[in-house]
């Protein structure tokens, strides 16, 4: 019998999440899906494939606080008393979800205003946050994990990583006896994950620079010994070294149409994101385009080949006049920009690549 359990949960957008059952002492769940009918209804028929019952669960482990993958918890608990385990971060979130995520949406707000998105637009995307908040839950945290903890589940022994970057909640579970990894968002086989700008949960005083810490913990990841990511969307990797490298020159191809882009002159976030994907995409989804855009930009300021300028309604970004050696992902632009191909963003996991060449 496999001891690892694949279970599909619909989701708006993104069309499903992985919830993963580990057979085993004690019978585990890594993420749940959101709190939706479809969702529960969808877990409780996976389990039932395996002779199983919701009641049966014992132990639960989200890999960070999105409503993908922490919104049962709470029904999960309420029907089978389960433990819950999470990374220390997670659990705080899970502790205070209606605040944290309010605290989030007022913050991407404000972002979305200074970065140039019309107050129209903004307006009618309000669904997207409802979303988050009306699709999960808050939850309680019984075994509160720190980076590099190991906890038992589903017989096997599991590291929790801390892999901040595409929220800042992520994390990996490492079954280093078989060198596989549950990965959540972190790396994900057919999208490019988004990396999430939101308040940090100890501010610092200045916007966090999420891309780039994602960068530099994927090529923590990518370092290591590893044979099956088991993500959080879509099928497992099995190359996850290529795949960061893939991932890595998707940011260097990225960073070099923005900067032909602001070739026409300086311009604020929003205009930029008009450069690289669909009116429709740009419209329906500012949050996800800002937050990619901007990311980008930290990685170009990062290396001085793009400058800030801060007015009373919002920044603009220009080309530098001169650069200093690059050194991130941005550095050593391969080839030329691929001018007037469109990227179609799938809602809160990331960018769906697959698409750029419609
Ligand atoms: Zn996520």
């Amino acid at each position: 019998m496999e001891r690892t359990v694949r279970i599909q949960a619909p989701l708006p957008h993104i069309k499903s999440v992985n919830i993963w059952l580990l057979r085993g002492d004690p019978l585990t769940l890594i993420d749940t899906g959101p709190r939706t009918d479809e969702a529960l209804v969808a877990l409780e028929a996976g389990l039932e494939r395996e002779g199983l019952r919701l009641e049966d669960i014992e132990l639960v482990i989200p890999t960070h606080h999105h409503l993908d993958h922490s919104g049962l918890i709470a029904t999960i608990v309420g029907r089978s008393g389960a433990r819950v385990a999470a990374l220390d971060r997670a659990a705080e979130y899970g502790a205070r979800y209606a605040e944290r995520s309010a605290a989030d949406r007022s913050f991407s707000l404000e972002l979305m205003r200074h970065h140039g998105v019309p107050e129209s637009v903004i307006e009618a995307n309000e669904g997207f946050w409802d979303f988050i908040r009306d699709t999960s839950d808050a939850y309680e945290t019984d075994v509160v994990l720190s980076d590099g903890d190991v906890i038992t589940a589903g017989g096997r022994d599991l590291r929790m990583l801390a892999r901040p970057g595409h929220s800042t909640t992520d994390a990996l579970l490492v079954d280093e006896a078989s060198a596989t990894a549950f990965v959540g968002d972190h790396l994900l086989a057919g999208i490019s994950s988004n990396a999430e700008i939101v308040p940090a949960a100890e501010p610092t005083g200045s916007r966090p620079q999420a891309r780039i810490e994602y960068l530099s913990n994927l090529r923590r990841t990518a370092s290591m010994p590893l044979h099956r990511l088991l993500t959080g969307h879509g099928d497992p990797v099995t190359d996850h070294r290529g795949l960061v490298r893939r991932r890595v020159s998707e940011h260097r191809r990225r960073c070099q149409r923005i900067l032909t882009a602001l070739e026409e002159g300086p311009a604020n976030a929003y205009a930029i994101a008009g450069h690289l994907w669909s009116p429709r995409t740009v419209s329906e989804q500012p949050v996800l385009v800002v937050w990619e855009v901007l990311g980008h930009l930290d990685l170009l300021l990062d290396e001085t080949r793009v400058s800030e300028h801060k007015f009373d309604d919002g920044s603009r970004y220009g080309k530098a006049w001169f650069s200093l050696p690059a050194q991130n992902a941005c550095a050593n632009d391969a080839g030329a920009p691929t001018l007037g191909a469109r990227e179609t963003s799938t809602l809160y996991s990331g960018v769906d690549r697959s698409a750029e060449s419609e």
